[in-house]
């Protein structure tokens, strides 16, 4: 099974794939985080890629549908894919038709997580993660049970992404609506696109996307 998420910033996505990993077994691709991976080790990627993401800019296309062709690689044609946060441009779409063909794929869902902007922001910037085991957080929706200690494995290290801030989450959303929301249509035409609404619990969302794959 190969599934992307689609849906602006803050919508869920990451949420969503990392319990599809847990129930399915599947394999989460984030170009965010393979960027951030690479901002952090601080590859000829990662330089190319550093200020861009600050800006809240798209990194080119050619570089993030090179990191999903070698993730693909590297994963073997077994396991499910989940792409969170990529394609997000037409040219993006188009490449991910040629990968995945090469890897004898093929997309079986779109699924469309349908947000208020407005309550994306407030969303976005009071998300923060344990720097140990990667848990999400949220200074109002999910602070850890005891404070300042995660309640996934212990560690009082926390960390909040530098774009995250209300600046930049503004330019995110304006280059989702801009360039991916526009690649809807595409997947559309093919009859695989499901929306569904983001802003409903967490627990509920993940039921629905459950329903989604199961049909
Ligand atoms: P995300 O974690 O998906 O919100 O991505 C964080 C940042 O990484 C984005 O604001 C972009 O600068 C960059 N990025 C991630 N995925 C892509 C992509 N598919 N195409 C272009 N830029 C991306």
């Amino acid at each position: 099974m190969n599934i992307i998420l689609l849906g602006p910033p803050g919508a869920g996505k990451g949420t969503q794939a990392a319990r599809l990993v847990e129930h399915h077994g599947m394999r989460q691709l984030s170009t965010g985080d393979m960027l951030r991976a690479a901002v952090k080790a601080q590859t000829p990627v990662g330089l190319e890629a550093k200020a861009i993401m600050e800006r809240g800019e798209l990194v080119s296309d050619e570089i993030v549908s090179k990191l999903i062709d070698a993730e693909l690689t590297a994963m073997g044609p077994d396991v499910g894919a989940i792409f969170d946060g990529y394609p997000r441009t037409a040219a993006q779409a188009e490449q991910l038709d040629a990968i995945l063909a090469r890897h004898g794929r093929k997309l079986d869902h779109v699924i469309e997580l349908e947000v208020d902007e407005d309550a994306l922001v407030e969303r976005i910037i009071g998300r923060f993660t344990c720097a140990n085991c990667g848990a999400g957080y949220h200074d109002i929706y999910k602070l850890p049970k005891v404070a300042g200690v995660c309640d996934k494995c212990g560690s009082t290290e926390f960390k909040r992404r530098p774009d995250d801030n209300e600046e930049t989450v503004r330019t995110r959303m304006a280059e989702y609506r801009a360039k991916t929301a526009p690649i809807l249509p595409i997947y559309d035409a093919r009859g695989i696109v499901t929306r569904i609404d983001g802003m409903a619990a967490i627990d509920t969302v993940t039921d629905r996307i459950e329903q989604v794959l199961a049909s």
